[in-house]
């Protein structure tokens, strides 16, 4: 491997942004070589961890620049966020990450949700993960019919079933398909992008599960559970957008990013790994003595194909939903009559409903420095989003069909008729895993088998869960994997 060889792959960059050779005359005899492949918030954090322990870490990134999910645009002169926006701020791990490399968090102006359905925008009633945590609220609510209400009402107690199910025959047994089809599927399709009867309840709604450990009622143990104290918030961000982290953490998280370095073989040698790296017509190895893959299920499973065959397997049997993010802008002045806009952070859409759109985020209503960023620029921001799994379909549209789509059914919901000055689609092909029934049994099976190799190991989205703090917690149990 000569640093020509190195370089001629993408752009390089050693620690703390300095432009060291990676692995050459930087190299200190003894150091542990640590490859890491995947530049988004799994891969970067783990490369962090790794770093800071004293390995000499590479992180090898496919596309042009790192972050992955975690993408910022320029929309009307205004950066913000057009992949994931935000970070859930009851798990410790993507604000300590965050704070740790100095960077300060903002929480959301408002959490307060509609459900578009039925005809109107109605506001979200209090649940855990969709199980009504007050029936008189939901009644109140008008998201279920008559039918579909008094069904909730006359719940069909029984306890937790003792295999895992599917999140919409585990809910529709207790409280009946329409609490599911307009309450869970909205709070699913927004998070996994997936359907509440393929997706597994045990790794997708725990906390529903674990409802019934108080007893075979979830709406009495739903009840029971308290909500959120207004004053902690739920949800953190970052001014400038969650898409700032995975910049700030290439440059300093003490290790050296290559970008353009898609990872397309990997295979044990007697010490540790030779990856093949970069294009077909120019490949070049890199050696390393640990490999961490940080990569989505598919990449991850043609990387294992020798070192771990069996999870290979298991993960190329993961299936990937693909969406789309439409970010508009409008003039301040053509929307200040839209009374809908300032109520609520945003909408969900049941599936049920027939509308192209599955959400909508008033970024400028959700986020304050979204608002004060976009009226020093003369505009309002929000977003939709397109997309289910198995649903490509709706994908299958040009920018301008989806920016038309967006602004026919925000119409419909909010009465907003007025056309955006710009618009930036950011189209998410394989964009999110699902967690079909028995994935956490499928999880275990590919750590088992990839811990049979020593030196290896992986994280990511694929495996414990998709948010952020969850991507950041696979990585360290990546890291502590390595031993
Ligand atoms: C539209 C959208 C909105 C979301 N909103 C939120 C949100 O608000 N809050 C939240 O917590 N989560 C959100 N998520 C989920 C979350 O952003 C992702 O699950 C998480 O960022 C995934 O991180 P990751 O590191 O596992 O994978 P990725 O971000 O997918 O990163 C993997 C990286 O590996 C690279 N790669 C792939 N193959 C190779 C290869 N062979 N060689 C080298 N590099 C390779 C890719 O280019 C990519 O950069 C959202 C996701 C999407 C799609």
């Amino acid at each position: 491997m000569t640093r020509a060889a190195l370089m001629g792959v993408g752009r390089e960059r050693g620690p703390a942004g300095s432009r060291q050779p990676v692995w050459q005359a930087g190299h200190v005899t003894g150091t542990r070589r640590t490859a890491v492949v995947g530049g988004g918030i799994a891969g970067l954090a783990a490369a962090r961890e790794l770093a800071a322990a004293g390995d000499d870490v590479v992180l090898l990134e496919g596309s042009p620049e790192v972050g992955g999910k975690l993408r910022v645009a320029e929309v009307a002169g205004v950066t913000v966020d057009v992949g994931a926006e935000a970070m859930l701020a009851r798990r410790p791990e993507g604000v300590d990450l965050a704070t740790g490399l100095g960077l300060e968090l903002v929480h959301p102006v408002t959490t307060a949700s509609r459900i578009w359905t039925r005809g109107a925008l109605r506001p979200l009633p209090r649940s855990v993960m969709g199980v009504p945590a007050d029936l008189d609220q939901l009644a109140a609510s008008g998201v279920l019919s008559d039918a579909g209400l008094a069904r909730a009402r006359a719940e069909v107690a029984a306890p937790a079933p003792g295999h895992d199910v599917s999140v919409g025959d585990l809910i529709a047994t207790h409280l009946g398909d329409e609490v599911v089809d307009r309450l869970v599927e909205p709070l699913l399709g927004g998070v996994y992008a997936g359907h509440a009867r393929s997706l597994s309840a045990r790794a997708t709604v725990p906390q529903v599960v674990a409802l019934l450990d108080r007893g075979p009622s979830l709406v009495a143990a739903a009840a029971r559970v308290p909500a959120d104290a207004p004053a902690t918030p739920v949800f953190a961000g970052l001014a400038g957008g969650v898409g700032r982290l995975p910049q700030v953490l290439a440059r300093d998280g003490g290790f050296a990013v290559r970008t353009g370095a898609t990872v397309r073989a990997a295979r044990r040698t007697a010490t540790g790994f030779e990856l093949t790296v970069g294009p077909t017509v120019a490949p070049e190895a890199v050696a390393c003595d640990r490999l961490v893959l940080a990569t989505p299920a598919t990449p991850t499973a043609r990387l294992l194909a020798d070192l771990a065959p069996a999870a290979a397997a298991e993960l190329a049997a993961v299936e990937y939903a693909s969406m789309a993010v439409v970010t508009l802008a409008f003039r301040v002045e053509d929307v200040a009559g839209v009374a809908a806009l300032d109520e609520a952070s945003g909408f969900l859409v049941p599936p049920v409903d027939g509308r192209t759109i599955k959400a909508s985020t008033f970024s400028a209503t959700k986020w304050g420095w979204v608002r004060e960023a976009g009226a020093a620029a003369g505009v309002l921001l929000l977003r939709t989003s397109v997309g289910r799994h198995r649903e490509e379909a709706a994908l299958q549209r040009s920018d301008e069909e989806l920016v038309a789509v967006s602004l026919a059914d925000l119409a419909d919901a909010t009465g907003l008729t007025a056309a955006p000055v710009d618009a930036f689609v950011q189209r998410w092909g394989g964009g999110l895993p699902q967690y079909a029934v028995g994935h956490l049994d499928r999880v275990a099976r590919i750590r088992a088998d990839v811990a049979r190799v020593p030196g290896l190991a992986v994280c990511g989205a694929a495996y414990d869960g998709l948010g952020i703090p969850a991507c950041i917690a696979s990585a360290r149990r990546a890291v502590a994997d390595l031993g």
